[in-house]
């Protein structure tokens, strides 16, 4: 699931969660592109994303190599103010721990450390939800 030299060659779209917003259908295009995804126009701003939003979609694996953390959940989040990124859940114990919307805060965890290098990446850590 995870691409790990994708996101080393994408570092400063990923660390940073740097994004373009098209200023034709102002669509949150990530990570960068060249075209929008939407509309296919070439004119695009880099715009700095929110490291907040609510969880779209979820899975939680269970059966995965040693060197991942058990259970790995993995999802999509939608940013507040535009943007999708896909990356996994940190601090996830089981299935129950997650819902569709909860808030979520992109964080820098340890990704891998397969054949003994640390790999590090966005994570996804769940906020208290706000009592209305
Ligand atoms: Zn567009």
């Amino acid at each position: 699931m995870t691409d790990l030299p994708y996101i080393w060659r994408e570092k400063k779209s990923i660390f940073q969660l740097k994004g373009l917003k098209c200023l034709k259908c102002e669509h949150v295009n990530y990570p960068l592109r060249r075209v929008c995804v939407e509309c296919g126009s070439q004119e695009l701003e880099e715009i700095q994303m929110s490291s907040t939003g609510k969880v779209l979609s979820f899975i939680v694996n269970h059966y995965l190599p040693k060197e991942f953390d058990k259970p790995l959940a993995i999802g999509v989040v939608e940013l507040d103010g535009g943007g999708r990124l896909m990356s996994q859940f940190t601090e996830i114990k089981s299935e129950k721990d997650l819902k569709i919307g909860m808030p979520v805060e992109v964080v820098i965890r340890r990704m891998s450390d397969k054949d003994g290098m640390l790999y590090y990446g966005p994570k996804f850590k769940i906020l208290q939800e706000e009592t209305e």
